[in-house]
C-alpha cells in the first residue's frame, strides 16, 4: 500500500530525458533558471549540512561523493574525475545523483548527472562571474575545450553577456569540435593557436583543463590587471592549473573552504591564506571585486550544494516535461515489518 506521504515508485530521469529537457526548454534558458536555483542556494548557505566530498582516490583518477541536505530535502552525487579515460575513448567526469525526503528517507528523484554536471558547473561559474568579473565584461578566454567547454561558453553568454570566446586547447582537434558545436548561437568564435593568443583581449578567463597534475595553464605573467579568472579544470589533490604567483596576487572567492583547499588551487597556498567564501558576497557579508585593477579568482571544484540545486530544478520540471519514468525502488512491502513476506508472495 502506498500511503499520501511516500512514493513506492521513483521518478528516473535517463539521459535521454535530461536531453530532451534540455532541447524542450533550450539550453540557454535551462542555464539561467540553473544560475538563479543556485544564487538561492547560496543565499541560505548556512542552513545546509556541509561536509568536504568523500574521495576515494587511484592513480588513475577519483570517484566521489556529495552529500547535503536542507532539512527537508537530501542529496547526494556520484561522480569521478579520470583524466586518463579520454585515452580509452571514455569520459573524464560521469555522474548521476538522487534526491531523498527528509521526513521518510524514502528518494523521491534519481537522475543521471553527467549531461547535469556540465549545465551547474557553467551555471556556476557564471553566476560567479556575474558577481566577481569586471562589469561589462564581453570577452572570454576558454582554455580546454573538452566536454565541459560549450556549456561554459553559453552559461557566460546567457548569464553574464558575454559576446565573444576565445578557445585554446592542446588538442587542435577539441578546440575544432567546440567552435563548431558553438557556431550559430550568438556568440564570435575564435579558434586560438596558443593560450597567449586566447588571452588576449579577454577580462574573463576560464581555464577547464583536465591533467592529473600540478599544471601551469596560466603563468603570472600571462595575467593583467583587472582579469577575472574563472579556475574549473583544478579540481582534485594534485591537479591544479594556475602558477601560485598568480594565487599570490589575486582576491581569491571559494565555495566551501574547507573542502577547496584540498582540491582547489588553494591546495598549493598555506592553509590560513585568506579566502572569501562566495556566498557571503552574495549576501552582502563580503566584499566582491573591489577596484577595475584587482585580479579576481574563482577557484571552482564544485559543492554538493550546487548539485542540490540542480536536481531539484530537474525534480520541478518533471510534471510540465513528463520527462521521467518510473523506478521500482523501493521494495515498500504491504505490511512495513513483512519484508520477506514480499518474496513469499513475488513466487
Ligand atoms: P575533458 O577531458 O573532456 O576536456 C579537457 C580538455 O583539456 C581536453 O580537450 C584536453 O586536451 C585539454 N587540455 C589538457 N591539458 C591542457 C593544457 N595544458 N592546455 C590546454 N588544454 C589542455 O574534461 P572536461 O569534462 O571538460 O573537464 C575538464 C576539467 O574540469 C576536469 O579536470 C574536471 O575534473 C573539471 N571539472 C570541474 C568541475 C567543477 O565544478 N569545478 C565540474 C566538472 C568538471
Amino acid at each position: 500500500m502506498t500511503s499520501p506521504s511516500h512514493q513506492a515508485f521513483v521518478p528516473f530521469v535517463s539521459v535521454d530525458h535530461m536531453l530532451k529537457l534540455v532541447l524542450h526548454l533550450g539550453i540557454e534558458r535551462v542555464l539561467i533558471d540553473l544560475a538563479a536555483e543556485i544564487e538561492a542556494d547560496f543565499r541560505r548557505w548556512p542552513l545546509f549540512d556541509k561536509t568536504p566530498r568523500v574521495a576515494s582516490h587511484s592513480d588513475v583518477g577519483v570517484i566521489e561523493l556529495m552529500p547535503t541536505s536542507d532539512g527537508e530535502t537530501y542529496g547526494f552525487k556520484y561522480v569521478n574525475g579520470h583524466p586518463s579515460n579520454m585515452k580509452k575513448g571514455l569520459q573524464t567526469v560521469t555522474a548521476f545523483g538522487l534526491l531523498a525526503d527528509v521526513e521518510t528517507g524514502y528518494p523521491v528523484l534519481l537522475s543521471e548527472m553527467t549531461i547535469l554536471t556540465a549545465l551547474r558547473t557553467a551555471a556556476t561559474s557564471a553566476m560567479a562571474a556575474k558577481w566577481l568579473a569586471p562589469k561589462g565584461s564581453t570577452t572570454m578566454a576558454l582554455i580546454g575545450n573538452g566536454a565541459q567547454a560549450e556549456f561554459q561558453a553559453l552559461g557566460f553568454k546567457a548569464v553574464c553577456g558575454i559576446s565573444e570566446v576565445r578557445l585554446y586547447d592542446i588538442d587542435p582537434a577539441a578546440t575544432e569540435k567546440c567552435a563548431r558545436n558553438l557556431a550559430g548561437r550568438g556568440l564570435r568564435v575564435v579558434a586560438c593557436k596558443t593560450a597567449e593568443e586566447a588571452i588576449l583581449g579577454a577580462q574573463i578567463i576560464t581555464t577547464v583543463t583536465a591533467d592529473k597534475q600540478y599544471a601551469t595553464i596560466l603563468t603570472d605573467n600571462m595575467v593583467g590587471a583587472g582579469v577575472h579568472i574563472n579556475g574549473v579544470g583544478g579540481d582534485c589533490p594534485g591537479k591544479t592549473e594556475l602558477h601560485r604567483d598568480i594565487l599570490l596576487r589575486s582576491s581569491i572567492f571559494v565555495e566551501y573552504p574547507e573542502q577547496t583547499r584540498i582540491e582547489g588551487e588553494i591546495q598549493q597556498l598555506a592553509p590560513d591564506h585568506p579566502v572569501t567564501e562566495l556566498w557571503q558576497v552574495i549576501n552582502g557579508q563580503a566584499t566582491g571585486r573591489s577596484d577595475a585593477r584587482e585580479v579576481t579568482l574563482f577557484d571552482s571544484v564544485g559543492f554538493a550544494v550546487e548539485d542540490f540545486s540542480a536536481l531539484r530544478y530537474v525534480r520541478s520540471k518533471l510534471q510540465e516535461t513528463g520527462l521521467f519514468t518510473q523506478l521500482d525502488m523501493i521494495a515498500d512491502p504491504d505490511d512495513p515489518r513483512d519484508l520477506f513476506g514480499m518474496i513469499l508472495r513475488a513466487a
